[in-house]
This record gives structure tokens, sequence and C-alpha cells, in this order.
């Protein structure tokens, strides 16, 4: 079908992660392949894997080639162009953006510098993790901010474990000790996911490294876990981690980093071979040097409308974007299911000013929290519709839950009857594969 391009909209959404991904694919459902709009989708890498499974990805308990989604595929499937390049500028006089070269692993140019034009302009860039400038950081943690990342965390974990287990003499102390750093939902189900991994790994024979040696530790400056989260669920994971080991350090606010150690401001030296960073979060640095207004963690501020306070035909949504949280203090907080909300309205927002009306205003409705230690336990809190207080579940009950927030953004992308198909092939796969990925 050729379009006549020049007479419909450009939409242009630039990151395809939790947000822009859906946005991208209902866009170019509902618009693009009826010849309604143009739309592009723009992003750094090739692929997608939804980030909260990054930690899984990290672990090994999950195989991140068999779980990719490829843009390119699903744009053909969906009605909508993808791009692939790194946006870094922005001409919002001429209404264009501007993707940097992209290179090879060699440092070879592939692609050279390109703009596109657009009508409407959607950033969903998400976020990083934030080191707030303390020293040693960068040098020595790992982060879990993109499925590279995580694979190479994995690379490193399987690394470290066969040297242990054939290096002819038990493992020296804290030679496959683990420290996380920040006791989020990040910190708190990675440090489930490597109890399990280490299991597992003894279980497929690396068994002269026992589980029992290895000290897997968080640390948090705040004073207890999940401190985003309600109390009552910070207990129930507490009991949860202190029945598997994992060691809590709550109030100890990490000053530095070395080789070997983390350093507290309470004077504690924490040894550890691999020490994570999963301490707080700020978004792209690019995004403060746009001309739009951003806060002080490089998020773009935008309206109750998720229009940029800026420019009305630029949005920002997903953890990149400084919404204000109505009724309560702060802005809406960095998660998937606030990613999710906001696609699906600037999908409405988008289609309603195409047809020359106003844009709706975005309230975050916050469904719950639930957070998984792996095979061992997921807890969580579900909040009322009816009242203004929040059931704490936990067991299978919460594990479904769980389960299913994922299985909604793939139902986003996919339809019901194709993740239906996708979730029987993962039964049959996990049948004849290990739990965990071995190389
Ligand atoms: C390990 C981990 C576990 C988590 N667990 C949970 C959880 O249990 N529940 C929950 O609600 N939230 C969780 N989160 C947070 C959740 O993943 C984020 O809130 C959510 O992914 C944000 O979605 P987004 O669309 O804003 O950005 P993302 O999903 O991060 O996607 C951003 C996209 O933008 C692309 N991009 C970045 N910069 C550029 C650029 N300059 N040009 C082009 N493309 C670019 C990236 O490649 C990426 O595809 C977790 C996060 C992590 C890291």
């Amino acid at each position: 079908m050729s379009l006549n391009t020049q007479a419909i909209p450009k939409i242009i959404v630039v990151g395809g992660g939790a947000g822009g991904l859906e946005l991208v694919t209902k866009l170019g459902r509902k618009l693009g392949k009826r010849g309604k709009a143009q739309v592009t989708l723009v992003d750094n890498t090739q692929t997608h894997i939804w980030k909260p499974l990054l930690h899984e990805v990290a672990a090994g308990t999950l195989d991140s080639h068999q779980d990719e989604i490829e843009y390119l595929s699903q744009a053909s499937h969906s009605g909508f162009r993808f791009r692939l390049g790194r946006m870094d500028q922005l001409d919002r006089d001429n209404k264009t953006i501007s993707l940097a070269p992209t290179l090879n692993a060699e440092g070879d140019e592939i692609i050279p510098r390109r703009t596109f034009d657009y009508d409407y302009l959607v950033i969903a860039v998400g976020s990083i993790s934030h080191d707030f400038g303390i020293k040693g950081v960068a040098e020595h943690c790992l982060f879990l901010d993109t499925t590279s990342q995580a694979e190479s965390f994995h690379g490193q974990l399987l690394e470290a474990y066969v040297r242990a287990h054939t290096q002819g003499r038990p493992i020296d102390q804290g030679q496959l000790d683990v420290a996380i750093v920040g006791a989020g939902a990040t910190g708190v189900e990675l440090s489930a996911q490597l109890h399990e991994v280490s299991h597992l790994l003894s279980a497929y024979g690396l068994d002269e490294v026992k589980p029992a040696e290895i000290k897997i530790s968080i640390i948090e400056a705040a004073d207890r876990l999940l401190p985003g989260l309600p109390a009552k669920l910070s207990k129930a994971t507490e009991v949860e981690l202190d029945k598997l080991g994992v060691s809590v350090l709550t109030n100890e606010r990490v000053i530095e980093i070395t080789e070997d150690d983390i350093k507290t401001e309470s004077g504690k030296t924490i040894s550890a071979a691999i020490k994570v960073w999963a301490a707080g979060i700020k978004a792209p640095l690019f995004l403060s040097q746009l001309g739009l207004a951003t806060n002080n963690i490089n998020q773009i501020e935008v309206k109750q409308t998720l229009q940029s306070v800026t420019d009305d035909d630029i949005y920002a949504i997903g953890d990149c974007a400084a919404c204000p949280w109505v009724g309560h203090e702060g802005n809406v907080p960095p998660r998937a299911q606030a990613a999710h909300q906001m696609a699906s309205l600037t999908y409405k927002s988008i289609k309603k000013r195409m047809a020359g009306k106003a844009a709706p205003e975005y309230h975050y409705h916050d469904h719950g929290s639930l957070v998984s230690l792996g095979k061992y336990s997921t807890v969580g809190n579900m909040m009322g519709n009816l009242s203004k207080g929040s059931l704490m579940i936990e067991g299978l009950f919460a594990r479904v839950m769980y389960l299913s927030l994922y299985k909604m953004h793939q139902v986003a992308l996919f339809g019901f009857f194709r993740v239906g198909m996708l979730s029987l092939s993962h039964l049959f796969r996990r049948s004849v594969h290990p739990k965990i990925k071995l190389h």
C-alpha cells in the first residue's frame, strides 16, 4: 500500500521501552495501517526486552535472546517504521530531531547522522542509574540499565563461578560475595534471584562452590527495604530475605566504592567481589540540552497532559517525564505501570489533537506493587478501588499477579491470542531447557 505521506501527520516516538513500544504499536495499528499518520519508532538498540526482567537476565534465569522483540519485525506487523539511532538533538523551530551516527563494534560508522521531521514527538527514553557523583561507582560497579549490561553481568557471574569451581582449592573468603547498593525493587529482586542461581549452578555441576559460602548483602541509605513502597511490604520482604540468609544493612549511606570494598558514612567497610549499583535513577543527560524545561535529574517537565511545559507538540512519557502526581507529594514514580498508563493516554491525546480537540489529562492510578523473590515468594500490595487502603498479598496469588504484569505488556504488543500461544511455547521450552542460562 502506498501512502500519501505529505498530507498526513508525522508522529515520532523516541524510545521503544515499556511505554514507547506499547504506544507506537497502538499508533501504528490504529493510525499507521489506516494511512492516517506516518508513525516512526526511533531506538538506539535493535531489540526490546521489558526492563523489569533485566535482573532475571543478569541472574541467568531468563535468556534475553528468547524473550527479546525485534523492532523491525514488530514494526512490519504493526504499521509503523523503525529507525535505528540515538537521538541527541532537537530543532523545535524546524520540528526535526537528529540521530547521532551509528557505529559498529569496531567504531566504524554504519549509519550517518540523520534528521527526521515530526508533527508530534513523544520522548520515551527511560532512565539510567544515578551514581550521585559517588567516588568509584562508575569504575567498580555493575549496572542493570540495559540488556547488554545485564548480559555482561551474567557473563561475569558465570566466569567467577567457573573459575572458583576449577581452582582446585576451597574458595577464598569473599571470592564470590555480592553486594547490592540500593534496596528498591531492583536490588531486592536481584538478591533473591542470585540466591536461587547459586543453588542452581551447584545442582548443574559447579558443586565445588557451596551456596552457603556465598554472601549476598544489600546496602540501603534509608531506614528500611523498599523505601518507596508501604512499610508492611518492606517488613514482609525483610522476613523472606532473612530466611534466604541475605544480609540487609539499612541506614548505611555509601560514600565510596573501591575495587574490593564498599565504604559507608558510618565507617563500615563491606567487601564484595561483585558490586551492583541499583540506587536511584536519573533521565539521560542529553534531555537537559534540548531546550526543554527539565528537573534536577534531567526529566522533562510535563503538564498534566504529558505535553512538555515548553512545547505542546512534544510529549514525554515513562521514566524520563516529570509529571506531577495529583494529590501526592512529588511526581509520578518511575514504574512500568506508569509508563503503560502514560502510553495509553498519549495515544488518546494524539488522536484527539489530530481531530482538533483538546488534550486529555493524565492521572496516575497506583494499582499497587509486587516484588518477586524468585521461586521463593512474591509479596505485594494491591490498592483498593473503593477504600483508600491497600491489601497485602503474598504467595501464589501474588506470583500470578506479578506474572500478569508482563503478560499485560505482551498483550499490548501482540494481542491475546498470540500471547496465549507464546505462553504455551514458553512452557514447552522450559520442560527441555535448563532453568538457568549456562553460557
Ligand atoms: C532491574 C529492574 C527491575 C524493575 N522492576 C520493576 C517492577 O517490578 N515494576 C515496575 O513497575 N517497574 C520496574 N522497573 C522500572 C521499569 O522498568 C521502568 O519504570 C520502565 O521500564 C520505564 O519505561 P520507559 O518506557 O520509560 O523506559 P524504558 O523501558 O527504559 O525504555 C527506554 C527505551 O529508550 C531507548 N533509548 C534510550 N535513550 C535513547 C536515545 N537517546 N535515542 C533513542 N532511544 C533511546 C532505550 O534503548 C529503551 O529501549 C524495573 C527496572 C529495572 C532496571
